[in-house]
């Protein structure tokens, strides 16, 4: 997963560990808090014609307020849960696109986009 084009801004690891989305640094509380728990994630998924789709199943493990009976053992008691790193989303397939982890990294994509185009633009200025 992941590519040269969105590899950590701390390539020499200078930093305490924290989540890296773009050029934006989250401490692993701000990360966190980004999760507003609707559960949505918490959808069996299949593989369909190469593309990661969720079910209507939810995970055995979520309660009908959408909170995981299990959290703070969901890795070892759910194999099919997966942990929300950076890589998830710009992987782009397990997250929904409501999510805010998404709408997020959609945001910095295009800021990041228009800073190219206007450093490119910068460039060509006489
Ligand atoms: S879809 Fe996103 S906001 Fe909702 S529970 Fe999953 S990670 Fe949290
Ligand atoms: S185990 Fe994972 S997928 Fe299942 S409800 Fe808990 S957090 Fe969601």
């Amino acid at each position: 997963m992941g590519s040269s084009r969105h590899r950590s801004r701390d390539p020499a690891g200078a930093l305490p560990p924290v989540y890296w989305l773009g050029g934006r640094r989250f401490t692993h509380g701000e990360w966190e808090a980004i999760c507003d728990g609707c559960g949505l994630c918490c959808y069996e998924k299949v593989r369909e014609h190469g593309r990661v789709v969720a079910t209507g199943t939810p995970c055995r493990f979520l309660a009908d307020d959408r909170s995981c009976r299990v959290y703070g053992e969901r890795f070892e008691a759910c194999g099919e849960c997966v942990k929300v790193t950076p890589e998830v989303v710009r992987q782009g397939e397990v997250l929904p696109d409501e999510c805010p982890y998404v709408l997020l990294w959609r945001e910095i994509e295009d800021q990041e986009a228009d800073g190219a185009l206007g450093r490119r633009r910068g460039r060509r200025r006489p």
